[in-house]
């Protein structure tokens, strides 16, 4: 499987995107799926993914330089991340799939019961990995760069983080150099290994104008999957 996780860095270039998941693709059907499907106590499963797009309903996240909101971004990131992770023959199961937030019309606190519901979803799904999908905002306009965080006790989480963060390194443009550790509720609130992936600034306007862009996502999404192969691998 290392061998697979370096070709899989050698071959992308960000025009040839499209050929190197087929190729991906390709390859993974000759050799087979086994890291995706595991067997426990005699019963076999495959490889659960929890997909989480950040903010939605009445929180917004954060606005980007041309007004772009996060929660509409996240959630476009989130549903191509998916459709990647499912082609490839993980199960997902994403946090929500539209707008709206999770929390109850009728929860006083409407953030801290919408945290509560993608907590719960998490224990249900009791899955290999957590992927919580954000985009970056500063006060500096000239921050950038995509970047990985995790919860420094766990250390699945770490590897992960930096698996995800090394194929960032190698596709995108200008990426943070390293992944970082974050006190996030999302990344502690289970012992699942989880990070959060902030995929670029919306307060850089040149930033704003690739994370808009599809190849850009396609760009993103293909590195995250990338990532989880080879923390898998
Ligand atoms: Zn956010």
């Amino acid at each position: 499987m290392k061998k697979f996780g370096k070709l899989s860095c050698l071959i992308i270039k960000k025009k040839h995107l499209f050929i190197a998941l087929l190729v991906l693709l390709f390859v993974i059907s000759s050799i087979g799926v086994f890291f995706i499907v595991n067997t426990v106590n005699g019963e076999t499963y495959i490889n659960t993914i929890v997909i989480d797009a950040g903010h939605g309903g009445i929180d917004g996240g954060s606005i980007g330089y041309s007004g772009t909101i996060e929660k509409d971004i996240n959630l476009e990131y989130s549903k191509t991340l998916k459709n990647m992770c499912s082609e490839f023959g993980f199960k997902v199961v994403m946090t929500r799939t539209n707008d709206s937030g999770l929390y109850s019309p009728f929860a006083v606190n409407k953030k801290k019961d919408d945290m509560k519901k993608r907590k719960q979803i998490i224990e249900k799904a009791k899955p290999d990995i957590v992927i919580s999908i954000h985009m970056n905002s500063t006060q500096g306009k000239s921050s950038r760069g995509a970047q990985v965080f995790y919860n420094k006790e766990n250390e699945h989480s770490i590897n992960l983080a930096n698996s995800i963060q090394k194929q960032f390194q190698d596709k995108l443009v200008k990426p943070r150099k390293t992944a970082q550790s974050g006190d996030y509720y999302i990344v502690n609130c289970t012992p699942y290994t989880s990070v959060i992936v902030e995929c670029g600034f919306l307060s850089n306007k040149e930033e704003e104008k690739l994370l808009l862009s599809n190849d850009y996502k396609n760009n993103v999404c293909y590195s995250i999957l990338c990532g989880i192969i080879d923390y898998m691998a």
